[in-house]
C-alpha cells in the first residue's frame, strides 16, 4: 500500500514524486520506459532555466531521476494497463499486478500525431519537430515548412517568423481552420506563405532534413522544395488509454483538473502534458508537478 502512486515517470511524474516523498509519503513511481518522457528524447533544451548553455534533454532527466531515488521513490517499470478508482484505497494494474494506493497523480504525458509520410521517424530531431518553442531557435535564419492548417499549426507558424527566413504553411484542404484572428495575422505576415490543397509526401535527408517532396491534390503534380526544418501540427494525443470511465476529460480526451490539479475523483490529481492546459512545456510540467503537494496533503488531512 502506497500513499502516493505517480503514473509516469516524466518530469511532470517526478517533480510530483520528489515532493511527495520529501514529504513523508510513500510514493511510488509506474513507468514503461526510460524515465524522463518527451524531455529525454531531445538533444538539447534551451528553455529550462538554470541552464544558461542549454542542456541536453537525458541529462536533466538523469538528474530530476536521481532525485527521485534521494527521497527513497519506489520504481514500479511497466505499462499501467487501468486504474481503478471504484474504491477510496486506488488500484494500479502493471502486468499481473496490483498496485494499491491511498492517491494517484496521473502523470502519463501526450505524444505527438505523427503524418507516417516517408523518412519522418529516422528525421525526428534531425529537422523534423512537432515543436515551434522548442525547437524553432535552432531554424535561426533558416527556411521552414508547417504542416498544418488548425489554430496551433497557424500560431506556430506565426511564432516560426520572428526567427526564420522564410515560413511555408501547407495545408490540405482549400482554406485554413484557425480561427479567423490567427488567419488575418497570418495573411498579413509577409514572411508567411500559405499553400493550399497540398500534402507532404517525402521528407528527403541523410542525415538531417535538406528537402521535401509535396504533392497539389488537385492537380496531382508533385515538386521538390528545398527546406531547412519541418514543423508538423496534426494534433497532439494524451495517453490516456488506462483512465476509469468516471475520470472528466475534455473533448480531446486531456484531463481536466482545477489549478491544484485536483480531478472529478477525490485523491486523483493530473499534472503536466496530459492535463487540459495552455502551454505543455518542462517547465509547466515541473510546475504541476509542484503544486500538487497542496492538494495531496489536504486530501490526507
Ligand atoms: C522532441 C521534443 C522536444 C521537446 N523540447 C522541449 C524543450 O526544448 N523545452 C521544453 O520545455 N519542452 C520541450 N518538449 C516538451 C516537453 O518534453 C513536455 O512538455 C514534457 O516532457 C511533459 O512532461 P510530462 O511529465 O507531463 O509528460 P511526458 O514527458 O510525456 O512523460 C510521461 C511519461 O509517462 C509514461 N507513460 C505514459 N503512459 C504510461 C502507462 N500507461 N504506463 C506507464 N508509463 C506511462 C511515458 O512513458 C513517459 O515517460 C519537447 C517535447 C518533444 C517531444
Amino acid at each position: 500500500m502506497y500513499d502516493v502512486l505517480v503514473i509516469g515517470a516524466g518530469p511532470a511524474g517526478m517533480t510530483a514524486a520528489i515532493y511527495a516523498a520529501r514529504a513523508g509519503y510513500k510514493t511510488a513511481m509506474a513507468e514503461v520506459g526510460v524515465p524522463g518522457g518527451q524531455a529525454a528524447t531531445t538533444e538539447i533544451i534551451e528553455n529550462y532555466p538554470g541552464f544558461p548553455q542549454g542542456v541536453a534533454g537525458p541529462d536533466l532527466m538523469y538528474k530530476f531521476f536521481e532525485q527521485t531515488q534521494t527521497f527513497g521513490v519506489e520504481m514500479l517499470y511497466g505499462y499501467v494497463e487501468s486504474l481503478d478508482c471504484s474504491d477510496e484505497v486506488k488500484k494500479v494494474k502493471i502486468g499481473d499486478s496490483i498496485y494499491e494506493s491511498k492517491a494517484v497523480v496521473i502523470a502519463s504525458g501526450a505524444k505527438p500525431k505523427t503524418l507516417g509520410v516517408a523518412n519522418e521517424d529516422r528525421m525526428r530531431g534531425r529537422g523534423v519537430s512537432y515543436c515551434a518553442t522548442c525547437d524553432g531557435f535552432f531554424f535561426k535564419d533558416k527556411d521552414v515548412l508547417v504542416v498544418g492548417g488548425g489554430d496551433t499549426a497557424v500560431e506556430e507558424a506565426m511564432y516560426l517568423t520572428k526567427m526564420c527566413r522564410k515560413v511555408t504553411l501547407i495545408h490540405r484542404r482549400d482554406q485554413l481552420r484557425a480561427n479567423r484572428t490567427a488567419q488575418n495575422r497570418a495573411f498579413a505576415n509577409e514572411k508567411l506563405e500559405i499553400v493550399y490543397n497540398t500534402t507532404l509526401e517525402e521528407i528527403i535527408g541523410e542525415d538531417k532534413v535538406t528537402a521535401v517532396r509535396l504533392k497539389n491534390k488537385v492537380t496531382g503534380e508533385e515538386t521538390v522544395m528545398d527546406i531547412n526544418g519541418i514543423f508538423i501540427f496534426a494534433g497532439y494525443l494524451p495517453n490516456n488509454d488506462f483512465f476509469p470511465a468516471e475520470l472528466e476529460v475534455d473533448k480531446n480526451g486531456y484531463v481536466l483538473t482545477d489549478e491544484k490539479m485536483q480531478t472529478n475523483i477525490p485523491g486523483v490529481f493530473a499534472v503536466g502534458d496530459v492535463r487540459k492546459k495552455a502551454l505543455r512545456q518542462v517547465t509547466t510540467a515541473v510546475g504541476d508537478g509542484g503544486a500538487v503537494i497542496s492538494a495531496i496533503e489536504e486530501y490526507f488531512a
